[in-house]
């Protein structure tokens, strides 16, 4: 694969880190040098593009990274890159080096940024949604979110473990302030009694009349998964509520918060990441641009900024039909 246009490619991590953005890096440049580009990797994301902080990176500087959680090339959010003036200093750092073509690792956020870099200077760019989220439309899979989700039912099921022994009611807050799906999926396989999404609007005398049902089989253990954006409150202000109407249990609260974004990939993520790294490169390089690259049906797929932005990835529905048969 040929494009002699293109000889210099940088790639970024931006918005939240996500497990498997190394794997993602790693794919990137090993793809780029095998089909004889030279890639650079841009610290802290916008930040470092605005700032000039841009390294070279080889095959062998990617080496032992695919089962590191977090990124190698750091993470940031630049206000600055919002201005013109920004994605402008942005831009000259980036002619200065010859990069001519741009990798993004992130979420709707950074592909916003990368769409506006494109669009004002037409450098040929493309993104690999990156967040733990899952709230990307194009793609069935964000890379972050299988490991995130797994984290999170490791932590559920240890709190299960203390909440049947001590017969305790858990209200365990899980990430997604738009997006129900680390909460659905961990909820399914953790067994939970109730999943509250932001997506779905369970009324609190719902989730009342669910926990007080249980009181007539003097059921007092029970795990609701919260997911932080929930319309209703989160862990924390649902639990007070619920203490509020009732003494009949003994309520605790769990928010796993950031532990949910460390720890090693998945394999399900390393191969995620693996994959679309590949593909961005080689995106790139047959004259793809301002696209974000994703799987669908399990076959890679480019899809423009317009038909990504500002759509919603809607939570599967039959997820959500499961959960509640299950929850009886
Ligand atoms: P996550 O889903 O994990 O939050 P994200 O990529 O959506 O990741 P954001 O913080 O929303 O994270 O965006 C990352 C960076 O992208 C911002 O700090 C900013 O520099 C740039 N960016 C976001 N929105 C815009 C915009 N409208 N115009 C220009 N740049 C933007």
């Amino acid at each position: 694969m040929t494009n002699e246009k293109i000889k210099r490619i940088g790639v970024f991590t931006s918005g939240g880190d996500a497990p498997g953005m190394n794997a993602a890096i790693r794919a990137v440049v090993r793809t780029g040098i095998y089909y004889q580009k030279e890639v650079f990797g841009i610290m802290r994301g916008y930040e470092g593009m605005i700032e000039g902080d841009i390294v070279k990176l080889g095959a062998r500087s990617v080496g032992n990274i695919i089962q590191r959680g977090g990124t190698i090339l750091k993470t940031a959010r630049s206000k600055e890159f919002r201005t013109k003036e920004g994605r402008l200093k942005a831009y000259n750092n980036l002619k200065k080096e010859g990069i001519d073509a741009l990798v993004a690792i992130g979420g709707d956020g950074s592909f916003t940024g990368l769409h506006y870099l494109t669009e004002e200077f037409g450098i040929p760019a493309v993104c690999i949604p990156g967040t733990i989220d899952n709230d990307l439309t194009g793609t069935d899979y964000t890379i972050g979110y299988d490991t995130a989700t797994n984290t999170a039912v490791e932590a559920i099921d240890k709190i299960r473990d203390t909440a049947l022994s001590h017969n305790r009611l858990f209200f365990i807050e899980v990430m997604g302030r738009n997006s129900g799906y680390i909460a659905v999926n961990s909820g399914i396989a953790g067994g939970a009694a109730a999943i509250i999404i932001p997506e779905e609007t369970m009324s609190f005398e719902n989730l009342m009349t669910l926990l007080t049902a249980g009181e007539g089989s003097s059921k007092k253990s029970n795990l609701i998964v919260v997911a932080e954006g929930s319309k209703i409150g989160g862990a924390t202000e649902l639990a007070k509520k619920v203490a509020e109407r009732s003494d009949y249990f003994d309520i605790k609260v769990t928010v796993l918060g950031h532990l949910q974004r460390g720890g090693s990939p998945t394999y399900f993520d390393r191969v995620l990441a693996s994959k679309l790294g590949v593909a961005a490169v080689e995106g790139i390089l047959k004259g793809q641009t301002d696209v974000m690259v994703g799987i669908r049906n399990s076959k890679i797929v480019y899809n423009s900024f317009d038909s990504i932005i500002n759509h919603v990835h809607e939570i599967d529905q039959e997820s959500l039909r499961i959960a509640k048969i299950l929850s009886i």
